[in-house]
């Protein structure tokens, strides 16, 4: 007997049938004799519908606290639903929302990072053998308000119920059948893994392949879950993440692509010291995610900054560099949201020089080109247009895992 923690994606609970279809599932490891915690998120586009509701009352941008208790209402109907479901089938089920279920939260609302899950009121339960149905995606903060946890979050909620629960493992069920090297949806030569390391899904998950939520799986190091990523519609293994791999002969072990991404320049700084240092310190007080930094050389006393911010950072970035123009006594200062991110990501690279090389040729030879490039010793990341994007990874995937 094993405590299972399995977690359904939005599509994954769409409609009436999807939902008897995922009870299903539930219902088969509980007959086994296990102990199961579900997390499910909102179904469909309930989230995306939410975000427009508000967007219609106030196009400007409602307050976070109020976008949180908006959001985390898609959660509450599909655990409800899920639940009704398996209670229809047969089975005993209680629906728990965040708080309930012991989500503990920071107050970054739209963003907030779970500090623990206290999990008494799923231990309890599970005791009486109900079956769990969790609302992934929130929580509550010292404040008593609710929180959510930022786009795909539920991933995250899963990861830390299985690790304050020591559960035996954390299986993730989405619309695909594991982990690619590349989106299959957009790549059709991309290849299933069958496992892949915590440090190499990292790296692919912050790139963009939203297969799992990156934060779930610094999660999963961390506290050493084990995950399993896998279809709720077919019924086979999907991808193991875990500590350490079965090395194969691949130095790349996928391309990912982030759009979540914006360019700002800025233009005519003074060339003296200092001035990176006030830039990147305001954004860092506004918690703006820089990436890529390309600096000019200084002429005539002057020098330009380009650097990446997330998309949807980008306004609040743009907004707080203005307010610093006669601090800073720039030219001017523009922001560009029709570039892309591009990654090649493998543990394997770092001791292969010629990668990077092989990724550009590659762009070359499709007539793309490279605006900004970044590496590390897991990954080499370039931007590019945005047009682009598609072409771009195909182009790269198929030079190194075609
Ligand atoms: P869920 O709603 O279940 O959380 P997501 O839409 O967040 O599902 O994530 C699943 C999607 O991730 C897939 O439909 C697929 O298009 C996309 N994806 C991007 N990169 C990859 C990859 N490398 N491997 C598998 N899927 C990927
Ligand atoms: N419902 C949330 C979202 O759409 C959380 C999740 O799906 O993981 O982002
Ligand atoms: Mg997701």
């Amino acid at each position: 007997m094993s405590l299972i923690v399995k977690k359904f994606g939005g599509s994954s609970v769409a409609n009436a049938e999807r939902v008897f279809n995922v009870a299903n599932r539930i219902i088969d490891d509980y007959k086994k004799g296990n102990d199961v915690v579900v997390v499910v998120s909102a179904q469909g586009d309930t989230t995306d519908d939410l975000i427009e509701k508000a967007r219609e009352i106030n196009p400007n941008g409602s307050s976070k606290r109020e976008m949180d208790m908006l959001l985390s209402a898609g959660e509450q109907i599909s655990i409800a639903l899920l639940a009704m479901a398996i209670e229809k089938l047969g089975c005993p089920a209680v629906s728990l929302l965040g708080w309930q279920a012991g989500f503990e939260t920071d107050s970054h609302h739209g963003i907030a990072r779970i500090k623990k899950v206290t999990a008494e009121r799923i231990k309890n339960e599970i005791s009486k053998r109900n079956i769990v149905i969790v609302a992934g995606f929130q929580g509550l903060n010292k404040y008593d308000d609710i929180t959510t946890l930022g786009r795909g979050g539920s991933d995250t909620s899963a990861v830390a119920i299985a690790a304050s629960m020591k559960a035996d493992i954390c299986q993730i069920y989405t619309d695909v059948d594991g982990v690619y090297s590349a989106d299959p949806r957009k790549v059709p030569t991309a290849i299933k893994m069958d496992e892949i390391s915590y440090d190499e899904m990292l790296e692919l998950a912050s790139l963009g392949a939203q297969v799992l939520n990156n934060r779930s799986v610094e999660m999963a190091k961390k506290y050493n879950v084990e995950l399993e990523v896998l279809s709720s519609l077919e019924v086979k293994p999907g991808t193991i993440v875990k500590e350490t791999v079965k090395m194969e002969k691949t130095l790349i072990r996928g391309v990912a692509k982030d759009s979540n991404v914006a360019t700002i320049s800025i233009v005519g700084l003074e060339d003296t010291p200092g001035v990176a240092f006030k830039i990147f310190n305001k954004l860092a007080q506004h918690k703006i995610n820089v990436d890529i930094i390309l600096q000019s050389v200084g002429r005539d006393g002057t020098k330009d900054i380009t650097f990446t911010v997330p998309l949807d950072q980008g306004s609040v970035a743009v907004k707080a560099l203005e307010g610093m123009k006669d601090a800073l006594d720039f030219k001017t200062l523009k922001m560009d949201d029709s570039v892309v991110k591009v990654s090649i990501v493998g543990a394997g690279m770092e001791s292969h020089p010629g990668v990077a090389a092989k990724m550009f040729e590659a762009l070359y030879d499709a007539g793309i080109n490279i605006h900004m490039i970044s590496t590390s010793e897991i990954k080499v990341s370039v931007l590019i247009d945005g047009k682009y994007a598609d072409k771009a990874v195909t182009a790269v995937h198929d030079a190194f895992l075609g």
